[in-house]
């Protein structure tokens, strides 16, 4: 195979990787809590995502849980409702960024979240984290193609994390109330978050299928870590929010 190929498949896989463990670590068991990880995997999950996104653990929990305070009102840092789709699908690490660096929003939405002395030695230099990630790509493909799979592991993170705040408030099915929608595509694509309608009405699920056409691609790893004993899980079964208490139609 032509190094340039493999040197694309080895970003689009590093964009997985982060994308499985922003979706595990920062919005389930973080900003939902609906898991709860054993402290070496939860130090696991910090440090690749620190190599390979650079994001600060309570600003995205924050900017996150500011969101589903104000799904699609005023104060939503990111609504294409209010803001239109093409607005939040290429603008969203900008909307992302203005939340995220404004300390009185982050003090009170992720207070629970602690800078400890791991963030202050390691994790809040996001430059350094990031200069590792893409140095390593860089010693296995050389310069040229580490930095090709730097770059196309960039681009299409923040594509797909814009199209899950973007598609997934405009597009797709509604079997709970809101404006989030499911789209079974983007949930293979993103490690489960296209299945964001489901996500309002049940923030607290660890398995974000809830029909029974559904399938949440992160599920079956959260399941064996389970069964291993590195991670427990919230809610066993539905429970939905007290905003979004009934499903009003069978997702497609
Ligand atoms: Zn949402
Ligand atoms: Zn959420």
């Amino acid at each position: 195979m032509p190094e340039v190929i493999v040197a694309v498949l080895a970003g689009l896989a590093v964009c997985q990787l982060a994308l499985f463990l922003t979706t595990v670590y920062l919005h389930r068991t973080l900003a939902h809590r609906a898991l709860r990880l054993r402290r070496g995997l939860s130090l696991a999950c910090r440090s690749v995502l620190w190599i390979t996104t650079g994001i600060k653990a309570r600003q995205w929990v924050a900017v996150h849980r500011k969101h589903h305070a104000h799904t699609d009102v005023e104060g939503d840092p990111h609504s294409p409702v209010l803001r239109g789709y093409l607005a939040v699908q290429f603008g969203n690490v900008g909307m992302y960024r203005t939340v995220a660096n404004d300390d009185a929003t982050v003090a009170r939405y992720a207070r629970d979240i602690p800078v400890d002395r791991w963030d202050r030695v390691l994790f809040d230099h996001s430059l350094v984290g990031l200069s590792i990630g893409i140095g390593g790509l860089c010693l296995m493909f050389g310069w040229r193609l580490g930095l090709l799979a730097a770059g196309v592991h960039t681009v299409t993170y923040l594509f797909l994390n814009g199209a899950v705040n973007a598609v997934g408030h405009r597009f797709g099915s509604r079997p709970y109330r809101g404006f989030a929608t499911n789209n079974q595509w983007l949930a293979w694509l993103t490690a489960g978050e296209g299945l964001h309608n489901n996500h309002h009405a049940a923030p607290t699920s660890a398995n974000l299928a809830l029909g029974r056409h559904e399938f949440d691609p992160s599920w079956p790893a959260i399941s064996v870590a389970r069964r291993l004993g590195w991670l427990t899980v919230r809610h066993v079964g539905i429970h939905l929010s007290a905003q979004d208490p009934e499903r009003t139609e069978v997702a497609a």
